[in-house]
């Protein structure tokens, strides 16, 4: 019995893996999607390198959830001012 190649990930098998993933689900925020740990899950870092860096330059603020460092408190899910 062979199995289907395993290098081409079908959409089921990629829910899978993403499920596994998950970014702080703990975090009930409505900003969610602009934190850190959500964006880089979305691949932010890759796809908007700059920005990221801008975020992160000079950081003030340390995620208690994930130890990221932000210019921002609203970049993070529990920011703690450094
Ligand atoms: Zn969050
Ligand atoms: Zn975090």
């Amino acid at each position: 019995m062979a199995a289907a190649g395993s290098c081409g990930l079908d959409a089921e098998t990629k829910a899978i893996v993403a499920d596994k993933m998950e970014h702080n689900p703990s975090c009930k925020s409505e900003g969610h999607d602009k934190h850190l740990c959500s964006l880089m899950y979305d691949g932010f870092h890759y796809s908007h390198r700059e920005e990221y860096k801008a975020m992160v330059r000079d950081a003030e603020f340390l995620c208690q959830n994930c130890g990221r460092t932000a210019k921002g408190a609203n970049s993070l899910c529990e920011p703690l001012k450094l």
